[in-house]
């Protein structure tokens, strides 16, 4: 299985002043978590790394224990170009993908496997969660419109798995039509095609602010 990671983002919210994945977790960067678990899992046999060209060097440094395991590719102005860039650089017998973001470093190896042994039967997968808050939606004055059924909600993770093939029609077809999503099943859903939910676990969460890195410690402490 080849897989791609994602880890161009600038980390504006997490404040740090530079790429949130340079920031140390248990002496090693949170990239070096990532991809440590992303090639332990046994069906993982390409990853490629997708980061900005003036990270490069910091980056590869900080994963250089993996340096003959992985490829690098420059990412985008947005996660949406990033993971074009990706597919763009998948060797040409890539049949199907995993999506992983950079900034889920507690994913386990189970659940990479369990996402790429499910894309066997599945054009496309996602890892999610079921919502267990009452979630609502807000007008832009900050009151709420409305509370959508909580049966029917999930939380999306990654990773999210595609055949190459019709991912790369998805995003190609989102260029032209000038779409923007924030990840990848999103453009499957508006071509009105099929993704699995495979269901994870709410540890896997993505490193977004100082509270997460302080969550992300606590966890990594077990692995
Ligand atoms: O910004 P956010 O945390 O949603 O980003 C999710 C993932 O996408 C992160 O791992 C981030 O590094 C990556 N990303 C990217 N290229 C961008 C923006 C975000 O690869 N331009």
């Amino acid at each position: 299985m080849h897989v791609l990671i994602p880890a161009a983002g600038s980390g504006s919210r997490m404040k740090a002043g530079r790429n949130k994945l340079l920031i140390e977790l248990e002496g090693e960067s949170l990239i070096f978590w990532t991809i440590k678990s992303v090639l332990s899992a046994s069906l993982v046999s390409w990853v490629g790394i997708i980061g900005q060209p003036n990270d490069k060097q910091e980056l590869l440094k900080s994963v250089k224990n993996f340096s003959n395991k992985i490829k690098w590719i420059n990412g985008g102005d947005t996660r949406q170009k990033s993971v074009f860039n990706g597919l763009n650089s998948l060797p040409s017998t890539a049949e199907k993908v995993l999506i992983h973001d950079g900034a889920r470093c507690l994913i386990g190896p189970d659940l990479i496997n369990k996402c790429a042994s499910e894309l066997e039967q599945n054009d496309a997968v996602v890892l999610a969660t079921k919502v267990t808050d009452t979630i609502k939606i807000v007008d832009n004055k900050g009151y709420i419109k409305e509370t959508p059924n909580r049966q029917n909600l999930w939380a999306a993770q990654t990773p999210q798995g595609f055949l190459v093939k019709r991912l790369r029609e998805a995003h190609e077809m989102a260029i032209e039509k000038n779409w923007t999503v924030t990840d990848d099943a999103s453009l499957f859903e508006m071509l009105n095609w099929q993704v699995k939910i495979i269901e994870g676990n709410s540890a896997n969460i993505k490193i977004t602010s100082p509270l997460d890195l302080k969550i992300a410690k606590l966890f990594l402490k077990d692995f």
